[in-house]
């Protein structure tokens, strides 16, 4: 039996997270999980999960569960999202929640041994540096959920970091894919959050839009499997079937394909180097699809991943200000407050106006993201 303590339960993948669980009552519990505002749903998952310690975002919400339900302990707020990170009982943390508030937490239960399952790329683009250099000195094992990643650590299995030429991240090229720039001036909230392949979370689906889904991406891979940049490439590929690709040296090409459902990357990290069966996924079945489809990406028409592949090799303090910066930006997006091309504009002149730090530590780090989101919030 396996214990879980899962943050951003919630989410899209805290639901799907939560459902793999499910799948499996025999080999997973979960015994500490966080929401942030979602009292309905957590109030469900504490029914249904029984788990010992749960964390809301707001002290409030957290006294309202804690009167009804007296047999559970109860915690709030960023220091919350920690202890259900480090709680005693968990052998992993899923950590599934959005943004680089998940950095703290992260750091906290790698030193407390965890086993991570990373589904909150941002974490690994803020500061992905303290994050490896962490997980090393400890011996802790960082698990790629999100399927690109997932797909090439899969893939190399039983090969050797080494004999990589590069990675090929594929992108399904997001709500927006066959829109020219001009097109992109005007388009709603609501037309971006329509994603053709995925269900997701309101933010990684704008990402997904804008490119900066796969920008952040490539700074994942870069620090996940230690490729410098040069050697990380991304492909449009609509069909979201091939989750990602490895070429080794001798130009040999090792391919992860599935339906896309994120319970599978998800159930992967948890069962891993095992698998166990997921009887409710569809099976992929090529001949049916018939074609799968491939262009080259156009770094012009998505500037949001320039500026991350740029951000990524600049090193140091700068992905951190792409992340916030991108955070900030989205965040207005969703609001009505901006529009859809200002989002790339308004990172790039966050990017611009920082002063480069270049091993900054957590403290330096905090600042940064600080700084990149007020500089946004004062263009707005
Ligand atoms: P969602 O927006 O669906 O869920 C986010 C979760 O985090 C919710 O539980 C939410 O709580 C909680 N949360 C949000 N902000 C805070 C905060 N400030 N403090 C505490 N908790 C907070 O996101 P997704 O599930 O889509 O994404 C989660 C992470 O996984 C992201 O990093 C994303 O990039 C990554 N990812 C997602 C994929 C997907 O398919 N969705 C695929 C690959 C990666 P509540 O709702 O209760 O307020
Ligand atoms: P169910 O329809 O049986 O959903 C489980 C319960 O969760 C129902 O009581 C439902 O309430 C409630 N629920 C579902 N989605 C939400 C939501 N977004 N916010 C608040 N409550 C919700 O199972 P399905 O498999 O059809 O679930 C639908 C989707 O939601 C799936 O993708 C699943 O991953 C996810 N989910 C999973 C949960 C879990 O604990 N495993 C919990 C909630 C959602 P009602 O039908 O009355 O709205
Ligand atoms: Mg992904």
């Amino acid at each position: 039996m396996k214990h879980i303590s899962l943050m951003g339960a919630t989410g899209s993948i805290g639901t799907q997270t939560l459902d793999v669980l499910k799948e499996h009552p025999d080999e997973f519990r979960l015994s500490a999980f966080s929401v942030g505002k979602n009292l309905d749903l957590a109030r469900k998952i504490i029914v249904e999960f029984q788990p010992e310690l749960v964390s809301l975002s707001e002290k409030n919400d957290m006294e309202v569960l804690k009167s009804e339900f007296p047999g559970i302990s109860f915690t709030y707020g960023q220091q919350g999202l920690t202890e259900v990170a480090v709680y005693h009982k968990a052998d992993v943390l899923v950590n599934a929640v959005l943004g680089s508030v998940g950095l703290e937490p992260t750091l906290q239960a790698i030193e407390e041994k965890k086993t991570i399952a990373i589904a909150n790329k941002e974490t690994l683009v803020t500061a992905g540096h303290l994050v490896m250099e962490a997980a090393k000195k400890n011996g802790v094992s960082l698990l790629p959920v999100d399927s690109e990643h997932s797909a090439i650590f899969q893939a190399l299995q039983g090969e050797k970091e080494k004999n990589i030429e590069k990675l090929i991240l594929t992108a399904s090229g997001g709500s927006f894919r066959d829109k020219t720039r001009e097109e992109l001036q005007n388009v709603t909230v609501e037309q971006a959050l329509n994603h053709p392949n995925w269900s997701m979370g309101a933010k990684i689906t704008i990402d997904s839009a804008s490119m900066m889904n796969k920008g952040l991406e490539v700074i994942e891979a870069h620090w996940l499997f230690s490729m410098p940049y040069e050697n990380i490439d991304v492909l449009l590929h609509k069909e979201s079937i091939i989750h990602s690709m490895i070429e080794f040296h001798d130009s040999s090409v090792i391919a992860q394909l599935g339906t896309p459902d994120m319970r599978v990357p998800i159930q992967y990290a948890l069962t891993y180097p095992d698998r166990l069966p997921l009887p409710s996924a569809n099976r992929l079945n090529l001949a049916e699809i018939g074609k799968l489809h491939f262009t080259a990406m156009d770094f012009n028409r998505f500037r949001c991943l320039q500026l991350a592949y740029d951000a990524g090799k600049a090193g140091g303090s700068m992905p951190t200000v792409l992340n916030a910066a991108n955070e900030a930006a989205v965040a207005a997006f969703l609001e009505g407050k901006i529009s859809f091309l200002q989002i790339e504009e308004y990172i790039e002149r966050a990017l611009h106006a920082h002063q480069h730090i270049a091993n900054p530590g957590l403290t330096e780090i905090k600042s940064a993201d600080a700084e990149a989101r007020k500089y946004v919030s004062s263009l707005i």
